[in-house]
């Protein structure tokens, strides 16, 4: 009964797996006309001042509307719009739409609620023209460039940054803002912080998450004081992701840190901002 139990297990698991390859495929396909045909919007999830409880700033995450699969998180397909060759792309079209944002709702709108952060691809980043593109919609719009600000993720940045480095320049000599995203998942060490010409550091969810687990609490703790302890001493802001409770909320605030972002606060919304 075990062997035939195994089996079965294994095909089962065997289909789930073709199941999903096809998925993928399916959406990989579909993905090139889901950007010409309006499919995908962006949602905006708050970014809080810990000492003020002030909004400061809202991040752009992008969702695709899919006719008959419904929303779908871009855990499913930013990687595949990177294997497809479509971030570029895609990157353009986040840029255009908060743009387009930033110039209706003004000063008394979305202006008003501070700094729009987008998230960046490392497509994007090797793309020479990516800091260019942005100074022109910049200019387009009649927006400054201290109302926007980049995202890169850590492990992106370590692979990148050569070649990323002239966009980056670039982005801060227009007063655009540059963070380092998901900070303390990737290879990078504490030593490097200072050598990514950055303003933000982004704190990863799962130290905040380990603040409230027994098991990891110590580690969480350590992680968070250091980040946060070089951070400032290099004079750059610090924000925590994913706060989900008040408490995790109130102990980052009494380590200094700058401020939060997650469901504690806000969860990303159509409307939001
Ligand atoms: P990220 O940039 O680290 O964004 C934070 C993610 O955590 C978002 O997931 C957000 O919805 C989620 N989150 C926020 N607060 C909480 C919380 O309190 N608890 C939990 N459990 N989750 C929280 P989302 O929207 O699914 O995006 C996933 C990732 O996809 C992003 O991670 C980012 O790396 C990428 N992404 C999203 N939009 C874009 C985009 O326009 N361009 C690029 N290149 N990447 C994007
Ligand atoms: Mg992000
Ligand atoms: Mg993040
Ligand atoms: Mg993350």
């Amino acid at each position: 009964a075990a062997k035939g139990s195994g089996r079965n297990r294994y095909t089962l698991h065997d289909e789930a797996h073709s199941e999903s390859i096809r998925r993928r495929l399916q959406l990989k396909a579909a993905l090139p006309d889901a950007i010409l045909q309006g499919e995908l919007s962006l949602h905006y999830q708050p970014q809080i001042d810990l000492n003020t409880e002030e909004q400061v700033g809202s991040e752009a995450l992008v969702r695709w509307h899919h006719p008959t699969l419904g929303i779908l998180m871009p855990g499913e397909f930013i990687e595949l719009a990177e294997e497809a060759g479509l971030m570029r792309h895609l990157g353009r079209w986040v840029l255009g739409e908060v743009m387009r944002r930033v110039a209706l709702t003004g000063r008394r709108g979305v202006g008003a609620r501070g700094v729009i952060w987008m998230n960046t691809s490392a497509s994007e980043l090797d793309d020479p023209d990516f800091a260019v593109g942005v100074e022109k919609a910049l200019s387009q719009h009649g927006v400054p460039g201290s109302a926007l600000g980049f995202e890169i993720t850590e492990s992106v940045l370590m692979t990148n940054l050569g070649r990323a480095r002239g966009n980056l320049a670039l982005l801060r000599s227009l007063g655009v803002q540059l963070a380092i995203d998901d900070f303390g998942t990737g290879y990078s060490s504490l030593s490097y912080i200072g050598q990514f010409p950055v303003d933000t550091i982004k704190i990863d969810s799962s130290f905040i998450a380990g603040l409230d687990s027994p098991a990891r609490r110590r580690e969480s703790f350590a992680v968070i004081t250091a980040v946060i302890s070089l951070a400032h001493s290099l004079g750059l802001t610090v924000v925590a992701e994913g706060i989900e409770t008040q408490t995790q909320s109130m102990i980052l605030h009494g380590l200094g840190c700058d401020q939060g972002q997650g469901y504690f606060f806000g969860k990303p919304r159509a409307s939001g901002t």
